[in-house]
This record gives structure tokens, sequence and C-alpha cells, in this order.
């Protein structure tokens, strides 16, 4: 990665008036969670249909053992890595206005940014599936499965989007508000195959904004939509450029 593509993309950064983080599974692979797609993906180990919401609702407990096990057992100690850290920080900063994630990880909070659209929901958050009550994660035993509600006994769901369901009406709306509005967007770690959040960086662009993308290899943005693409890892090339930025300004 030459530093001249660094250079320009922190310069653009700078420039910018909104810019907004747009992150993918891609962010989180360095804090240990594997994305779903590709070579050592979910999907290569597991067959999705557990979250798949009618056979969720048809076999809760059987659906709610494998998602106790890969998203709380295992995704639910993951910490922020560097490249969440130095987002948060440039929002701190007040470089970065707005954060759309598709992760469902709660780690951009955990680093610290805080105006963050959760475009498929979050795993921290439970929800009955009868009287609406949610719960965070803390407080559900899950070592009863399936775990229930315990004002109506209802079945509990994460609050995350499976196979089958709608986008959370506040943050697809806030979401595409923000691709509309920005004039820059940086996107992190994303293939950009997951409908309809792949349309996000094609809204930014007709839109004028300038676009900056991270990723080790190349997305379905890299080539049309993409104008400055910095090759390499979330969390390297997230500290460079943050440095960048600010030791620039
Ligand atoms: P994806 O699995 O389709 O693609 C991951 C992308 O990350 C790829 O382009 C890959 O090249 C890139 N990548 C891999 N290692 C990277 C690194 N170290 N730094 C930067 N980029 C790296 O992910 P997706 O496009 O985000 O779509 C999958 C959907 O699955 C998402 O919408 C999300 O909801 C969900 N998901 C979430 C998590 C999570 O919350 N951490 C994990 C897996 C999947």
């Amino acid at each position: 990665m030459s530093d001249e593509l660094l250079n320009k993309a922190a310069d653009a950064v700078l420039g910018s008036v909104h810019a907004v983080v747009f992150s993918g599974a891609g962010i989180s692979v360095e804090s240990g969670i594997p994305p779903f797609r590709g070579q050592g993906g979910l999907w290569s180990k597991y067959d999705p249909s557990f979250i798949e919401i009618n056979n969720f609702y048809k076999h809760p407990k059987e659906c709610w053992i494998q998602i106790k096990k890969i998203f709380y057992d295992f995704m639910g100690t993951a910490k922020p890595n560097a490249a969440h850290l130095a987002v948060a920080e440039l929002e701190k900063r007040g470089y970065v206005k707005e954060v759309i994630t598709q992760n469902i990880d709660n780690l951009h909070q955990d680093a610290g940014s805080r105006t963050v659209y959760e475009f498929h929901g979050n795993t921290k958050r439970l929800i009955c599936t009868k009287c609406g009550k949610d719960y965070f994660i803390e407080d559900v035993n899950l070592e009863n499965m399936p775990p229930c509600c315990s004002s109506c006994g209802g079945l509990l769901k994460p609050d995350f989007i499976f196979f089958g369901e709608g986008i959370p009406q506040d943050a697809y709306q806030n979401s595409f508000r923000a691709a509309e509005s920005c004039d820059l967007m940086l996107i992190i770690g994303t293939t950009g195959e997951v409908m309809p959040a792949s349309m996000l960086p094609t809204t930014a662009k007709r839109h004028g904004a300038t676009i900056i993308e991270i990723n080790p290899e190349s997305s379905n943005y890299t080539n049309d939509t993409t104008d400055i693409f910095l090759k390499g890892k979330a969390g390297s090339m997230m500290s460079k450029l943050a440095e960048k930025v600010i030791n620039n300004s």
C-alpha cells in the first residue's frame, strides 16, 4: 500500500463535511469473529437454517442451541479491535458523523462509537415474540432452552435479523438518509452481497459522495463504485488512516 493512496484518503476525510462509515463482517475478523461467506466463513461450517425465521418458530429449541453456541458462547466474548477504535476516535474528533453497520456484534459501540445504525440488529438485545418485551442478554438465562419471557412465557428471539425478516425501520431510514446526505463514505470489510444493505454505497455514490474502501480483497464495489481502494486488513489500515487524518489536521 503506497503512502500516496493513504494520504489521498486522509485528505478526502479532512476535506469532507459529512463522512459516514459503512462496515461489514470484515471489520470484526481481527476480533476473532469470522465472516459468513468465503473461506473460513461461518456458512462453510454451519447450515444457516437455524436462523431462518420459519424454521426458528417450528424448532425453537434446536435452533436456540445453535444460536447460543455461535452468537453468544463464541461471538459474545469478542472485543473491539484497532479498526473499531480508530472509527470511534474519528467520530469523537468530529471527522466521522455516523456509522452504519451490518454487524450484530455491538463492537462499534463497545469501542465508543455513539451514532450507530444497526442495519441487521444486535445480538445483545432479545425480544419476546409474543408480547414484544425486550431484554438485555445479561438478564436472560441461556441455560434453559429455549429462553422464554418472564412476563408472558412467550419465546424469546435475538433482536437481529433472521433470514426471511425485514430490516428494522429506524435503521433502514437512518442509513439511507445518511447515504444520501454524506459527502464521503468509508466502506470497511464488506463483500456487498447482502441486499438491501449493499445498495448504501451505490446510493452514496449516486448522491455525489467520495467512496473510500478498506478490504484485503476486491468487493462488488471496488471496480465500479470505490474511488480510493486501501487494500489491506481493517485494523492496520484504519489505524494508519486515522493517524494521518489526526496528524494532518
Ligand atoms: P461477508 O461475510 O459477506 O464479507 C466479509 C468481507 O470482509 C469480505 O469482503 C472480506 O474480504 C472482508 N475481510 C475479511 N477479513 C478482513 C479484514 N481483516 N479486514 C477487512 N476486511 C476483511 O460480510 P458482509 O458483506 O458484511 O455480509 C454478511 C452479513 O453477515 C452481514 O450483513 C452481517 O449482518 C452478518 N455478519 C455479521 C458478523 C458480525 O456481527 N461480526 C459476522 C458475520 C456476518
